[in-house]
Formats: structure tokens, C-alpha cells, sequence
């Protein structure tokens, strides 16, 4: 079985999977203007500023988009593979699988939860799950 493949940490993006490892969703916050950003890069692309920090999201966003994947079947994800474009209450999207939801009953606007989701043994994703309305 194939493995999934693993994040590719830089300097501008460890810190958003060392807030994966300690149960945070971590969102780059621009420390000119103020402005949060994902996914995390060395400039803000609003003032230029290259300083940052970041805060940690509620955990809590809706749908935006998504696409339901069926061919190249690629391992080791499951096929249909949903992929959804989640955008959290902070203004931010970010790109993972929505859990315990058949991928033709996805509706965009649906709200979701993060889960954080053991997917192997040795790695943890940001994944999210429908729930209600917040
Ligand atoms: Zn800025």
C-alpha cells in the first residue's frame, strides 16, 4: 500500500504543521496590516510586509467549493475522492476531504468542523466533517 505523500515544510509553512502535531489550526497573520493568509508564504500580498505571525483558528468554515476526483485512481486515496475547498469563519481557505459524507451529498455552503484525523500511523491531517449550522 502506498503511502500518502507527506507535507513539504519550508521555513514560511512549519509552522502550521507544528500546530497540526499540537492540535492547532494555525493561520498566518500579517503583521503590517493585520490580514490573515493561507496558504502561508514569506510576503503578504496585500502590504508587502514581510512579517508575520500567526493565530489559531476556531476550527469552524463552510464549504466553498469542492470536486469529486473518480479517475486516475491514484494510491492510496480512496476513489471517489472528494476534495473540498473549506473556508473557515476567520475569511481563509484551505483544501482537504470532508469525512463521514457521501461525496454526492455535498452541498456547497454546508457547514463543517475541523477534525484532526489520523490518516497513518505517523501522520495527522486537518480534515473536516459536516456539522450544524453555526
Ligand atoms: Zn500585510
Amino acid at each position: 500500500m502506498a503511502a500518502r505523500p507527506r507535507p513539504a515544510t519550508n521555513p514560511d509553512n512549519a509552522f502550521f504543521w507544528e500546530g497540526v502535531a499540537a492540535g492547532e489550526l494555525r493561520i498566518q497573520r500579517c503583521s503590517g496590516c493585520s490580514k490573515l493568509r493561507h496558504p502561508p508564504g514569506p510576503m503578504c500580498p496585500h502590504c508587502q510586509s514581510l512579517d508575520w505571525d500567526w493565530c489559531v483558528a476556531s476550527g469552524r468554515g463552510h464549504v466553498y467549493s469542492f470536486v469529486v476526483a473518480h479517475h486516475p485512481a491514484i494510491p492510496p486515496f480512496e476513489y471517489p475522492n472528494a476534495i473540498v475547498l473549506v473556508e473557515l469563519d476567520e475569511g481563509v481557505r484551505l483544501v482537504s476531504n470532508l469525512l463521514g459524507v457521501a461525496p454526492d451529498e455535498i452541498r456547497i455552503g454546508q457547514p463543517v468542523r475541523l477534525e484532526f484525523t489520523r490518516v497513518e500511523a505517523d501522520l495527522v491531517l486537518p480534515l473536516f466533517r459536516p456539522s450544524p449550522a453555526h
